[in-house]
């Protein structure tokens, strides 16, 4: 039996994958890459490089929240999860990445908050 090293929970030694030196069980793996991806200065000044070549590194799902926007101008966050068909935290995480790479930002119309390019 394996041991995730960083939340500790016991898990099948080939669910667990390493990153950075430590074993760690799916959901931890999944928290550090994202963490990685929106906080890592290096990371966001890579992707900004990237924009700049015109091979920007985004995932399918981000790929397609950013197509909705642009193709929508401007929609909020709610029915940009109806119609990707996620949930709003995932719609945040992908958003998140999206800000970081300015290519969208948020913006307040009302009590409601609208996602828009950036
Ligand atoms: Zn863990």
């Amino acid at each position: 039996m394996g041991r995730c090293e960083r939340c500790g929970s016991a898990c099948e030694p080939e669910e667990l994958r390493e990153r950075g030196g430590q074993h760690l069980c799916e959901d931890c793996f999944l928290e550090v890459a994202s963490e990685v991806k929106t906080c890592d200065p290096w990371a966001v000044h890579l992707a900004k490089s990237d924009k700049g070549r015109g091979a920007m590194t985004l995932t399918p799902l981000q790929e397609r929240l950013y197509e909705l926007v642009k193709s929508q101008g401007e929609i909020s966050i709610p029915e940009a999860c109806r119609q990707l068909g996620l949930e709003e935290a995932a719609l945040r995480r992908e958003f998140a990445t999206l800000r970081h790479l300015e290519l969208l930002r948020a913006t307040k119309r009302g009590t409601e908050v609208h996602l828009t390019l950036f």
